[in-house]
């Protein structure tokens, strides 16, 4: 019997090693364990078991997935494996085939792959449970001084506790307990500290509600789909179309409430920026210490800890980004992925997987549901649904009724021209936040834009301040008065004098956030603001921080950048305002309409949540582009979709074709041109006639961090075209110095 394994020392490598007999009846794919590597032993993750196992009277290979090479059988003699480190495996096999899955379909070495499915913090040498010594009181009468006497009842009535936190507690010594445990009234033993990420949270648990008709729909949908895929072995997708509010998560909560009770495990995806305390809240309160929590901010220890509880099964359902897809959840019954169409569940670094589509795969191998929710469906998924690959389930109203807020469009170029300047603020947004001042009601202004200004321009010559090492203007921040790049977050101070033509004359053009904010305290000087953007929320409780005022209710008017945009539930908000909703109309992206209405939609949901009704101002120069006339709401979604459809069909763009964007970049611009170029007459030659070859170009964003960046973009109809083609491409590709190229297969960002 033979084994192919990941090396954790050597990079993740992929070795073979033979098992010797006593540890062939134990072995399976997934177990880590120790082998030989050179003169040291060193860790590995057992990816597949060649050769009969011994005692399950078969012949089959444990894991005989498609997607699966087979080791060859070796002629020369294979070094054996030491150990098995632990006999409940790391990777199940479902997250094998995933791995693999990932590995082929984004073009990335295998082991980048199993990087995802094993955190750092777990393939960590270093990072081990944390042990402490822990006190049990024991039972019955024993010789003891009055002092002791005295501390053993206040240790009994506690329940016992952490060494640590008793000898603090009742102002002892140590040793004052180590001798209570030499006259065996207490017992002190190690015992595994978890380290919590919900730890000192005060969680009131919550009960399932009275579903409204359409959410009890949905729920039945979801279990027979649950049923469906454990028996038939089917994976149908469920797209969950809801606009916000219609009590989508109380829907995800009362169908992770079915899996459980069939003994299965759940995994619920969210966008970083959306996992808020709210949202954990929710989840944790239903579901109290079965809950695992897996996010960027968790400290090493408490990722290792929360990894386990999952590994080990004492935690079966897992909140968090994209990353939480690749948690070791046994037996998973479904997966749910919130806001299906947030390209933040594209990684942007190798491997380059979309979390939605790899869900809908760990569904299919897992056999379980995939429920992909969403108020504003991407139209690859709203695709999937009229091709009938996917189920759509809708909820049209909002809990309860309660209204959707009153949206009014405000055409700026009117207001402008009839103010005779370019305003921040039209009219009607003004009066209405004056309203909400003199009511005490709260409201949220958008712009997605930090800094004071866009750009700093000589009003004299024209001349642009921007980056040296990026290829984008630089923003002035107001605080500091500092040009800030916010590709590199290089700055420099602002200069006396203009440095192509030599006068003072210098002006701001456009406006970013802090802007907002000193325009607004002109304006409403006894408003109180609360800014939130990026510049503002560098340390890692301040977005929490400031979420909290804003809902104590201690600011009338929340500023901020699109971290505001989603998720947040503040019952005392009645009116949102959209400073600019063109800015991302003139993206350079196919997908620029659809972003924005999407944004436009996410910004709007937050208005009238609770009894008071909503209103919502949306400033633009295109009052009459479709994206924004949906979020008026004097288009529907449907309507929009058709539109948007037709005209991707038309131009050969996802979801009718794979799109590949190819990224060369380098510091010389000669190399990258160059070597970009002959990267597209290489995709051209070998995709003739079957794929659609972009020449190489600048990538829209041409420079960045001192890298010159050049762009190919790849579409073809066919994914197994396409992924020949790249598979031949990359083989011919020998390393050039100083020269990287990416490949992003489904790009979603393609700046
Ligand atoms: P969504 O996820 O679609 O934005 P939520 O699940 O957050 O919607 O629901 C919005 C609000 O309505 C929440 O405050 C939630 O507690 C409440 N809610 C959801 N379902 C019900 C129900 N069936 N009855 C009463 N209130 C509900
Ligand atoms: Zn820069």
């Amino acid at each position: 019997m033979n084994v192919r394994v990941s090396i954790e020392a050597a990079g993740g490598r992929i070795y073979d090693y033979a098992v010797p007999p006593e540890l062939q009846q134990r072995m399976q794919s997934g177990l880590k364990v120790r082998v030989p590597l050179g003169c040291r032993e060193v860790d590995a993750y057992v990816l597949e078991v060649v050769g009969a196992v011994v005692d399950s009277g078969t012949d089959m290979p444990l894991f005989s997935g498609e997607l699966i090479t087979t080791a060859a059988p070796q002629s020369f003699k294979l070094r054996r494996i030491k150990a098995i480190i632990d006999p409940l495996p790391y990777l199940y096999p479902a997250l094998l085939r995933l791995a693999h899955w990932i590995s082929e379909y984004y073009c990335a070495p295998l082991e980048a792959a199993l990087r995802c499915m094993l955190p750092s913090a777990v393939r960590s040498r270093k990072m081990r449970a944390k042990q402490q010594l822990f006190v049990k009181p024991v039972a019955g009468e024993f010789e003891l001084t009055a002092r002791q006497r005295e501390l053993l009842s206040e240790i009994r009535r506690v329940g016992g506790g952490w060494l640590s936190f008793l000898t603090r507690e009742f102002s002892c010594a140590a040793s004052t307990i180590r001798n209570l445990e030499k006259s065996g009234a207490v017992v002190v033993e190690q015992r595994q500290l978890r380290r919590d990420p919900l730890a000192n949270r005060r969680i009131l648990p919550t009960s399932p509600m009275i579903l409204m008709p359409e959410q009890s729909e949905a729920l039945a949908q979801i279990r027979t789909a649950v049923e469906q895929a454990a028996q038939l072995h089917k994976t149908k997708p469920l797209l969950l179309h809801g606009v916000t509010g219609s009590g989508k998560t109380e829907v995800y909560l009362q169908a992770i409430a079915h899996v459980l009770e069939l003994g299965r495990g759940a995994i619920v995806l969210v966008p970083e920026i959306a996992l808020t305390p709210q949202t954990v809240q929710r989840f944790a309160a239903r579901f109290g210490r079965r809950i695992a929590v897996l996010h960027s901010a968790l400290s090493n220890g408490e990722r290792f800890d929360e990894w386990h509880r999952i590994r080990k099964g004492e935690a079966d359902v897992v909140i968090g980004p994209r990353s939480a897809l690749f948690a070791p959840v046994r037996n998973v019954g479904l997966i749910v992925v919130d806001e299906e169409h947030e390209p933040s569940y594209k990684q942007d670094e190798a491997p380059r997987y979309h979390a939605r589509d790899a869900a809908v795969m760990r569904g299919v191998f897992e056999h379980c549901a995939v429920v992909l929710g969403t108020a504003t469906p991407s139209m690859e998924s709203w695709n999937n649904v009229l091709r009938g690959k996917y189920k759509l389930i809708s909820l049209t109203k909002r809990v309860s009724d309660r209204a959707m807020p009153d949206v009014y469009i405000v055409d700026m170029r009117r207001e402008n021209s009839a103010g005779g300047h370019a305003m921040i603020f039209s009219k009607p947004l003004l009066n209405a936040l004056k309203e909400r001042l003199e009511r005490g009601e709260q409201s949220i202004l958008f712009l997605n834009r930090r800094g004071f200004s866009n750009s700093l321009q000589c009003s004299g010559c024209g001349y642009v301040f921007a980056c040296d090492e990026c290829s984008v203007a630089f923003t002035y921040h107001l605080e500091d008065s500092c040009l800030r790049c916010h590709v590199c977050g290089g700055w420099r101070h602002v200069p006396a004098l203009c440095p192509e033509c030599g006068e003072p004359v210098l002006k701001y053009a456009g406006y970013g956030t802090q802007r907002v904010e000193k325009a607004l305290r002109s304006c409403l000087p006894r408003a109180r603001v609360l800014r939130m953007d990026a510049d503002v929320t560098t340390r890692k409780s301040s977005h929490e921080e400031l979420l909290s005022i804003f809902k104590a209710r201690q600011a009338d008017i929340l500023l901020g950048t699109q971290m505001i945009a989603k998720g947040l539930d503040f019952p005392n908000v009645t009116l949102v305002g959209v400073l600019n909703a063109d800015m991302s109309l003139h993206m350079p992206d196919f997908r620029a309409a659809e972003r924005t209405w999407q944004l436009l939609a996410q910004v709007s949901g937050r208005a009238g949540r609770a009894h008071l009704p909503g209103e919502v101002f949306i400033q633009t120069y295109s009052p009459d582009h479709p994206s924004v006339r949906v979020a008026g709401g004097y288009e529907s979604f449907e309507t929009l979709a058709r539109r948007e459809l037709a005209e991707r069909r038309e131009g050969g763009y996802p979801p009718f074709t794979h799109m590949v964007c190819i990224t060369v970049r380098s510091r010389s611009e000669e190399r990258c041109v160059l070597t970009a170029r002959s990267c597209a007459r290489l995709l051209a030659e070998k995709g003739r006639g079957r794929l659609i070859v972009s020449d190489a170009m600048p990538a829209p964003l041409a420079k960045a961090r001192g890298y010159y960046r050049f762009q190919i973009l790849l579409r073809s109809a066919s994914m197994k075209v396409m992924s020949a083609v790249l598979r031949d491409f990359m083989e011919c590709q020998g390393a050039v110095n100083d020269v990287k190229i990416a490949v992003d297969v489904d790009a979603v960002n393609m700046m």
